[in-house]
């Protein structure tokens, strides 16, 4: 079963979808900015929340879709197994209602197998069912279930607690993305990049594979600042953060470090590669016209990961060549020693 199209009435009140998949979403905008030089209105387009309903008694998920279908896209699952199915086929659901007592893979289980999973761990789980000890309740919400309906349900207790844990979740989304993204740039901030690299870092390490990072630093960024006003020096650096996310791989990680530095994490890239990337960054970043200057250049520092090293040192490495390509010019690159 597909999920219906949203009819976007005056019903529906939600206008942006929220997911797991939100990190992302986040940055969608910026990418779209950059790619079609305009930012894309995302208000104009009513993309309604997804529900699945998981109950193995076919009249009882009728019930719930019934009271939640005005608002919400609804499908429906009747055991354990198209449930785990359905909750990670994308787009993924962004609140699932499940029933506990159920042949098969039960409420329990499936609830588990979803928290574990990095693709459905962070939909939200409200488990609906006839038990009503407390103990039982105590337990769903220990594997991670966010609320507890008991049967009989109520249409307007139902929707009320649906919409709460769709807003809570939303607002889980914008917090994930305001501690990971620089407000300036919408890049990766220095936090996350350094999570992103420590994660890099070990998988070049366990299976033995090529990991770079390109460092590097705007060219007398001082002097924009104070001649133009910090408000240009700010345009400068996000016309900067909108070239970068354009101009490197799908498979980089571009970020902010601080200030006027920008950091790319290159995994699969040995250092002649990434030395390469880096030459065709510097050269594009000097030709590129912003204002109020019209043409800045960088400086760039390139180093790679050898077994045995940690993140710091790979930083260091960087930082040391970003260092020399300053003290010989700047607007080059260079390597790590
Ligand atoms: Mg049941």
């Amino acid at each position: 079963m597909a999920w219906g199209v949203g009819k976007g009435g005056a019903g529906a009140a939600v206008s942006e979808a929220v997911s797991p998949g939100g990190m992302q979403n986040a940055l969608d905008p910026g990418t779209d900015l950059v790619k079609r030089g305009k930012p894309r209105r995302n208000m104009d387009v009513t993309i309604r929340q997804k529900i699945l309903v998981v109950d193995d008694v076919p009249t009882s998920a009728a019930v719930l879709e019934s009271m939640l279908r005005q608002e919400w896209d609804v499908m429906t699952a009747f055991d354990g197994d198209a449930a785990l199915r359905l909750a990670s086929e994308p787009p993924v659901p962004d609140l699932i209602l499940l029933d506990i007592n159920m042949p098969g893979i039960d409420g329990r289980e499936v609830c588990r197998r979803l928290k574990k999973s990095p693709v459905t761990k962070d939909i939200p789980i409200i488990f609906v069912t006839a038990m009503d000890s407390g103990d039982s309740e105590a337990h769903g919400l220990g594997l991670g279930a966010v609320d507890y309906i008991v049967k009989p349900v109520n249409a307007p207790i139902v929707r009320a607690r649906v919409r709460n844990h769709i807003a809570l979740r939303k607002a889980l989304v914008e917090l994930q993305s305001l501690a990971t993204l620089d407000p300036l740039t919408s890049l990766f901030n220095r936090r996350k990049l350094q999570e992103c690299l420590a994660l890099e870092v070990s998988r070049a390490e366990c299976y033995a594979r090529p990991l770079s990072v390109i460092l590097f630093d705007v060219d007398h960024f001082k002097a924009v600042n104070d001649t133009h006003g910090h408000a240009a020096g700010d345009a400068a650096l996000m016309e900067t953060g909108r070239w970068l996310r354009a101009s490197v791989r799908a498979s980089d990680v571009p970020g902010r470090w601080g200030g006027e530095e920008f950091l790319v994490v290159c995994p699969e890239t040995p250092l002649d590669e990434a030395m390469q990337i880096a030459e065709r960054l510097r050269q594009e970043y000097a030709d590129l016209r912003m204002a109020p200057e019209s043409r800045l250049t960088a400086s760039f520092g390139v180093a790679s990961h050898r077994a045995g090293l940690r993140v710091d040192d790979l930083l260091r490495n960087a930082d040391d060549a970003l260092y020399r390509a300053k003290n010989a010019g700047r607007n080059r690159v260079e390597r790590e020693l």
